[in-house]
């Protein structure tokens, strides 16, 4: 089996709101897409496709005619439009809402119809570069991605090694007076697209936590110093994701934390999924 990601974009303004509700509820799940007067985006849209290879053209799917399919499908409906005013499925009086979710699924039971049976794998729509949803078209079950930057000192230091070993593996991140991350934390949600919102998760929520357990705990932080969690613990990134994973966890639920990635730098990042090793994206 052969996997094929194309990626393009669309721009588009529309807002996200519960006539019903107050304006503070509606900020509460919507953050500030709530505004009624709009706001917009550079949409970028990935397509997986998935098969087995045509042997007459050694390809899986040809991308001409991917793309052409994404122009009648996406673009026609979705490029330089106002969703909630022209869009022909949100723009009608159903309530549905034009959240990440929502246009992810929309977008994955378009190509669905137009695509040949069981090609289709994933679809992913970033809303920006630190918002993203992935659909796999199983029911209604949705993985929201929302990205946070921290940045925080330490000192890869084991106690459980003598200050030689420690010279020895850790090389230049023993230096005694540390050196720093920006750490990135990508925290993937998995979940049920409420009919109602039409969001997995309240946008307040995870704000709120992660500020509440991560920024306020190690945002300008020195993790060996000035963190209880590693006063004892050598703060590496397998270290440092099980003890995120650990503070957010517990603080989101009923809400199901899927996977943790940070990236220390740029060159590499660690994932977590908790006690289970499954994952399924
Ligand atoms: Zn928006
Ligand atoms: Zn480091």
């Amino acid at each position: 089996m052969y996997y094929l990601t194309r990626q393009t974009a669309f721009e588009a303004s529309h807002y996200n709101r519960i006539s019903e509700l107050t304006d503070d509820e509606n900020y509460e799940l919507f953050g500030p897409a709530a505004n009624p007067n709009s706001h917009g985006h550079n949409y970028i849209l990935e397509v997986m496709v998935r098969g087995d290879i045509n042997t007459e053209d050694g390809m899986v799917i040809n991308l001409t005619g991917l793309d052409l399919l994404l122009k009648n499908e996406v673009h026609t409906n979705y490029d330089h439009k106002h969703l909630n005013r022209q869009h022909p499925v949100f723009a009608e009086n159903t309530g549905l809402i034009p959240t990440c979710e929502n246009i992810t699924i929309e977008i994955w039971e378009r190509l669905m119809k137009a695509l040949p049976g069981g090609l289709l794998h994933r679809v992913r729509l970033y809303e920006s570069s630190d918002k993203f949803t992935d659909y796999y078209g199983l029911k209604t079950m949705v993985y929201l991605t929302k990205v946070y930057e921290f940045s925080a000192a330490h000192r890869l230091h084991s106690h459980y090694l003598s200050d030689d070993e420690n010279k020895e593996i850790f090389g230049k991140c023993n230096n005694p007076a540390g050196h720093g991350h920006n750490y990135v934390l990508e925290i993937m949600i998995k979940g049920e697209v409420d009919e109602k919102t039409g969001l997995v998760v309240g946008l307040g929520l995870i704000d709120r936590v992660v500020e509440e357990q991560i920024t306020t705990r190690f945002d300008y932080k020195h993790l060996n110093i000035d963190t209880v969690e590693f006063q004892k613990l050598n703060p590496t990134s397998e270290n440092f994701v099980k003890v995120l994973w650990d503070v957010l966890e517990p603080n989101l639920q009923p809400t199901v934390l899927h996977r943790l990635r940070l990236r220390e730098t740029p060159r590499n990042h660690f994932d977590y999924y908790g006690e289970s090793s499954y994952h399924d994206e």
